[in-house]
C-alpha cells in the first residue's frame, strides 16, 4: 500500500532530519513566518520546496490544476488574503510549468464535467499564443507552442491575480511583489516570466 510508503518515509524524515535539528523544528511548531506564498501546480514533478532548495516555514503553498487564479475559487481568495494580512507575505509568485497536464487537456478539448470548466480561467494563453504562432509543423514546433501557452498561462494567472482586490490594494501600498516563474522539467531550471 502506498500509504506505507509514505508512513516509511516519515520514519527516515523524523531520524534524519526531524531529530537532528530538534530546536529548528519547536521553534516551526510554534508559529510560522513565510516571506513567499507559492501559486503551483499540483502536477507531482514540481514540489515548491525541493526545486528551491527551501526550507519548511519559508514558504505558504497553494496549489491546484494548472496553476490557476480563478475569479470564483473561494479557496485560493481565502489563501491570498490570508497570506497577505495575517502571514504579512513579502511576495506571490505564480508558478508553471514544463509538460502541464492541464494545459495538454485544455488544447484537446477533453470534456470533463469539473475539469473542462475549470481550465476556462486558462484558455486566454492558447488563443494568445495561437495568434501570434504559425501552426507547428514538426514535433520541435509542436513542443515550442506549448512551451509558450504554459508560460502565457502563468502571465495570464499573474493578470488574474492583480484584480483581487487585496492584492491590488497591497501592491499600491508597496506592501508585496508579484511575480510569475516557470519550472523547466527537462533542465531543472526556474525562470522568471514576469
Ligand atoms: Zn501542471
Amino acid at each position: 500500500m502506498l500509504v506505507e510508503q509514505l508512513l516509511q518515509g516519515n520514519e527516515e524524515f523524523r531520524k534524519n532530519v526531524f531529530n537532528k535539528d530538534p530546536e529548528r523544528y519547536q521553534g516551526l511548531a510554534q508559529g510560522q513566518s513565510p516571506g513567499i506564498l507559492w501559486i503551483g501546480c499540483s502536477d507531482s514533478r514540481a514540489d515548491p520546496e525541493r526545486i528551491t532548495s527551501s526550507s519548511p516555514g519559508e514558504i505558504f503553498v497553494t496549489r491546484n490544476v494548472g496553476n490557476i487564479v480563478s475569479s470564483h475559487d473561494w479557496s485560493l481568495f481565502a489563501v491570498v488574503e490570508y497570506s497577505i494580512n495575517y502571514l504579512k507575505v513579502e511576495e506571490i509568485v505564480v508558478v508553471g510549468h514544463s509538460d502541464c497536464g492541464a494545459i495538454k487537456a485544455m488544447d484537446a478539448d477533453l470534456q470533463d464535467p469539473y475539469l473542462t470548466p475549470w481550465l476556462n480561467d486558462a484558455r486566454e494563453a492558447k488563443t494568445r499564443v495561437d495568434a501570434r504562432m504559425l501552426t507547428p509543423e514538426t514535433p520541435e514546433e509542436e513542443k515550442e507552442r506549448s512551451h509558450q501557452i504554459e508560460r502565457e498561462n502563468v502571465r495570464l494567472q499573474v493578470e488574474h491575480l492583480m484584480t483581487y482586490p487585496s492584492v491590488r490594494l497591497a501592491i499600491d501600498e508597496g506592501r508585496i511583489g508579484v511575480h510569475g516563474l516557470y519550472y523547466d522539467l527537462e533542465t531543472g531550471s526556474l525562470s522568471q516570466v514576469i
